[in-house]
């Protein structure tokens, strides 16, 4: 067998030991997992090229530029319509997206179908990524050099589809897109400006599903949202609900 057959093998060995001694520790075991690999490279990219999302995502390549490599399954580099009016920025894949490469498929992503759905939209119709690109261990928080590594690849998608409005979910899309440390709390439902684009910031769908009584502000948020964007594009979203 070549070398790097036997390495893919062990990696992939390695990353199925992980992934079965993270659920193990889900369901209350204790485990020390291994630290994971040191980056390999850590030069943030200085300019990525946005004539396409497929350039953008080539430029990403097989990503090493944070410690994240050593534990995904796949980059999750984002979905939807390159020349989407909307695009939809969450925080980080979770496990069902690690797995599938696809972003918000699990429950916090079937949620966020059905808030996509009741502007009048559909999931084609938006483009939905995430601040980072690779799951981290057991979803932790993404940690500032994953964000500082992996965000200039989220600037280039955005400066690539230039949407006419982002919706920024939870915490840590709103504040790396606002460069600020104001709470999501004080964030939503307000505009703030991204690179001369409206973004409205609101509570991310994994908020709501352990907080399900702040699905009425989310709704606000959206109305505002939905109102904007048929401003701002002359084109009539029929929205649900009231
Ligand atoms: N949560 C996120 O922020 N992004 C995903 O892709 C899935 C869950």
């Amino acid at each position: 067998m070549a070398d790097t057959d036997q390495k893919e093998e062990l990696l992939s060995l390695i990353k199925a030991t992980r992934g079965y001694a993270e659920e193990m520790v889900g369901q209350g075991s204790s485990f020390d997992l291994p630290a994971a690999a040191a980056p390999k490279n850590t030069a943030p990219p200085s300019t990525i090229t946005t004539g396409s999302l497929d350039q953008v995502r080539s430029e990403l390549g097989d990503c090493q530029r944070c410690k994240l490599y050593s534990t995904r399954n796949n980059i999750v580099f984002g979905v939807g319509n390159p020349q989407a009016d909307l695009v939809i920025v969450g925080e980080a894949p979770g496990r069902d997206e690690d797995l599938k490469g696809e972003p918000f498929i699990g429950r916090a992503g079937k949620l966020l179908t059905d808030i996509i759905e009741a502007i009048g939209l559909s999931r084609e119709e938006v483009y939905i990524c995430n601040i980072i690109k690779c799951r981290p261990p057991e979803n932790r928080n993404p940690e500032p050099d994953e964000i500082e590594q992996c965000s200039p690849f989220l600037r280039a998608q955005l400066a690539t589809i230039k949407p006419k409005m982002i919706c920024a979910l939870g915490k840590f899309a709103a504040q790396t897109l606002s460069q600020s440390e104001t709470p999501i709390s004080k964030m939503r439902g307000e505009y703030f400006d991204y690179q001369g684009i409206p973004v409205m910031a609101t509570y991310h769908p994994a908020y709501l599903l352990r907080n399900p009584s702040a699905k009425k502000d989310v709704w606000e948020d959206m109305k505002k949202l939905h109102a904007e964007l048929s401003r701002l594009t002359g084109k009539t979203f029929v929205r649900k609900g009231k």
